[in-house]
């Protein structure tokens, strides 16, 4: 069943599974910082400056990207501000952020690691990221504004890239699978490392 029916509409809204290599990004962030200041205003909450700034951080690419350094291009001057001098000490790894209590007080940087911190979770609970326990990271939902729902991942091993699959088939046969077991989901994120079809170099692309 090899049939090569084109179906290739226009529907210019909905990314490719695997974003290509200079494709337009520039587009997929505008879009989700759009979807997420309507989302906001739906709920009645409001896209902060500093939510929108984690946000826009987390939409840079489609590599997920962790707290820390999240904080260190805010405080690096991710924005129109100039860089700040303690951006250094903001950059040093000293082990799993959150049990470093420590450094959940600013330096004179201009946010503090908890700030950091509560902006994605606020960004995690309206559903406009997801938390990549495997990397503990964070990428930006694909499916922006619909319900918490449940997602497979695809992460690539050599680029980094991560692509959002939101497959019906396998949340029902996942479903299936666990219930048969008297287990109920309630939460449903499947991370799955691989090799990106940008980085396998036999892989025939399409033409676009
Ligand atoms: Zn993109
Ligand atoms: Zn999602
Ligand atoms: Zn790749």
């Amino acid at each position: 069943m090899t049939e090569r029916t084109p179906s290739r509409r226009t529907t210019a809204t909905a990314p490719p599974a695997f974003p290509k290599p200079g494709h337009n990004h520039a587009r997929c962030a505008a879009e989700a910082l759009g979807k997420a200041e309507a989302v906001c205003a739906a709920r009645g909450t409001r896209l902060t400056e500093i939510r929108r700034q984690v946000l826009e951080t987390v939409w840079q690419s489609h590599v997920p990207v962790g707290a820390y350094e999240i904080l260190a291009q805010l405080n690096a001057g991710g924005g129109d501000r100039p860089p700040s001098q303690n951006s250094r000490a903001l950059t040093a790894r000293g082990g799993p952020p959150s049990q470093n209590s420590r450094a959940l007080t600013a330096r004179g940087g201009r946010h503090a690691p908890m700030a950091v911190y509560r902006a994605l979770e606020f960004l995690m609970d309206n559903g406009l990221i997801h938390r990549l326990a495997s990397l503990n990271a964070y990428i930006g939902c694909a499916h922006l504004g619909e319900d918490p729902h449940a997602a497979q991942f695809l992460i690539c091993r050599r680029c980094g890239t991560t692509a959002e699959l939101k497959s019906a088939a396998l949340n029902r046969a996942l479903d299936q699978a666990v219930t048969e077991r008297g287990f109920t989901i309630d939460s449903q994120l499947v991370e799955i490392g691989g090799i990106c079809p940008n980085c396998r170099p036999n892989h025939r692309r399409p033409k676009s």
